[in-house]
């Protein structure tokens, strides 16, 4: 889901300098539940267990059998839906949810989802994971159309196109806007008798069905499912749309059945360790990455120490493989926020301070290898390298679980533009320079591949994954960006309060 709002404030004008031309940022998250009595309590504890896929924002929207209620709001989901009073507004047995995080720096409330539109037929509320790569073409021709838009989110363009659709059933209505849908969803809607749950063709997010006390569940990951005790009951296929009613539950394959490509990132970064895609534990797999980057990378050194919290996997991996011992050379300080998302260079860069301790203890007069999962504009691992100097390591050997970042995500996970990457702007030597350690290595992206259990790499003819951001073949058409499609924003409501 993205949106471009512009907005006032100093960072934040920078934070949109920092994005220009790069209008997707966005990392979501998704829950709904159908025919629960605490409907609206257990979706917020289903967004608590998906507050890493989006801090910015959480909303909630319910229907009683006569009204949907809506709560939206900025901030974490424990910040507002721990209040006993706001979840009795909430009523009903039917419920969807999202968490939002927004990079453009921009905050406003009409961009908070789920968006709800009344229809001639009654209500929907939806809400979205992932990007739309024609949104913004699609959107200019409603606008040109005479359609009002109320948000600057790509994903009000669902709600447009079924308001539009002449189809007499909910569902259908709903098929045929998804089917002009390009890129990257996975979109959980509510009307007053149905929760529908998509995926986009390739299944590029994540989105699983699960059960609890026979109240069918979407979720994004199944750590939804584990903190309010669902059962899981399978992944929703990619192209997949799929219909709870009172009834039961339908399925529907509106494009065909094709291989899926989920995006290789949520294992990498995104998904939470202990959620379980496909049939693989996050967990297992980062550790696997582990292991095969000490292999393809072996250095002699006396201690392997992860970057917190999300390069911990993978290091006990490389620990294990290379028998090297595993120390917590690094502490995380939990109450600071990731400092990717911290909106300008100046305030990201204090943030890993803020952030990560050196164990001076563990490090001094030791030769350190530092493994993270991923590298993105380098700040972190600069920041990390000379901390860990500093605290008198000998040597520096920085170890990366995935391949070099090289290209933009335009499907829902949070990248920079290209030149900001700094697999973009520098080669090998120069990446090793920049961060200033002694040595550096990624895993390759066969590795990525072995590590998932597929032992000849990757099939170039057929790859098992979208990985996008190490080749920059991306599975779907990439329409907003291409030169023949007008990108200047019409002038906007900038909100204030
Ligand atoms: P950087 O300092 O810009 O190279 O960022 C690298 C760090 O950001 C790594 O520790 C990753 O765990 C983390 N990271 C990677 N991708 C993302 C993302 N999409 N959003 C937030 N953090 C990320």
């Amino acid at each position: 889901m993205s949106s471009g709002v512009s907005n006032k404030s100093a960072v934040q004008d920078d934070a949109r300098a920092d994005f220009d031309g790069d209008t997707l940022h966005e990392e979501c998250g998704v829950f709904g539940i159908l025919g629960h009595s605490d409907a609206a309590a257990v979706t917020a504890l289903g967004l608590h267990a998906l507050q890493h896929r989006g801090q910015e924002a959480a909303g909630i929207v319910t229907f009683d059998s006569d009204q949907f209620r809506s709560e939206r709001h900025m901030g974490l989901v424990g910040d507002h839906f721990t209040q006993q009073e706001t979840i009795d507004n909430l009523k009903g047995p039917y419920a969807i949810g999202h968490v939002r995080y927004s990079t453009t720096g921009e905050a406003a409330l009409r961009n908070v989802q789920p968006l709800f539109a009344e229809l001639d037929g009654g209500g929907i509320a939806i809400c979205h994971n992932g990007n739309f790569t024609n949104a913004m073409t699609l959107r200019r021709q409603l606008i040109k159309d005479g359609a009002i838009c109320q948000s600057t989110s790509d994903s009000e363009v669902v709600l447009q196109l079924v308001a539009r659709s002449r189809e007499p059933k909910i569902v259908d209505r709903f098929i045929e806007a998804i089917s002009q849908m390009e890129g990257a969803y996975s979109l959980v809607a509510l009307t007053r008798k149905k929760l529908i749950g998509a995926r986009d063709p390739f299944g590029i997010r994540s989105l699983v069905l699960g059960d609890l006390n026979g109240a069918p569940i979407f979720a994004s990951e199944t750590c939804a499912l584990d903190i309010i005790g669902a059962k899981f009951i399978r992944e929703v296929e990619n192209g997949e749309v799929v219909v709870c009613t009172p009834g039961g539950i339908e399925s529907y394959f509106p494009f065909g059945k094709r291989r899926a490509r989920p995006d290789i990132f949520e294992y990498i970064y995104f998904s939470r360790p202990d959620s379980i895609l496909a049939g693989q534990s996050v967990y297992n797999v980062r550790q696997e990455f582990g292991r095969v980057l000490a292999r393809e990378s072996a250095v002699e050194a006396d201690v392997v120490v992860p970057v917190p919290d999300s390069g911990v996997p993978a290091a006990l991996g490389f620990a294990r493989e290379s028998g090297i011992p595993f120390e917590l050379g690094i502490i995380r300080n939990h109450y600071v926020g990731r400092t990717f998302i911290e909106p300008t260079q100046q305030i990201r860069t204090l943030g890993v301070k803020l952030k990560h301790s050196a164990n001076r203890m563990q490090i001094e007069g030791k030769r350190v290898v530092l493994v993270d999962d991923s590298l993105v504009r380098g700040t972190t691992s600069l920041k990390i390298v000379q901390m860990i100097r500093d605290a008198g390591a000998k040597e520096v050997h920085f170890r990366l679980a995935s391949p070099p970042i090289k290209f933009s995500d335009f499907y829902g996970i949070d990248t920079p533009v290209r030149e900001k990457l700094l697999a973009a702007k520098y080669d090998l030597e120069g990446m090793r320079n920049y961060i200033g350690a002694d040595s550096l290595a990624f895993l390759s992206i066969d590795g990525v591949y072995q590590a998932m259990g597929h032992e000849n790499g990757r099939d170039n003819e057929n790859p098992q994954f979208t990985d996008h951001c190490f080749t920059g073949d991306y599975p779907t058409p990439l329409t907003d960006l291409s030169d023949d499609v007008d990108t200047r924003q019409a002038p906007r409501l900038v909100e204030t309060g």
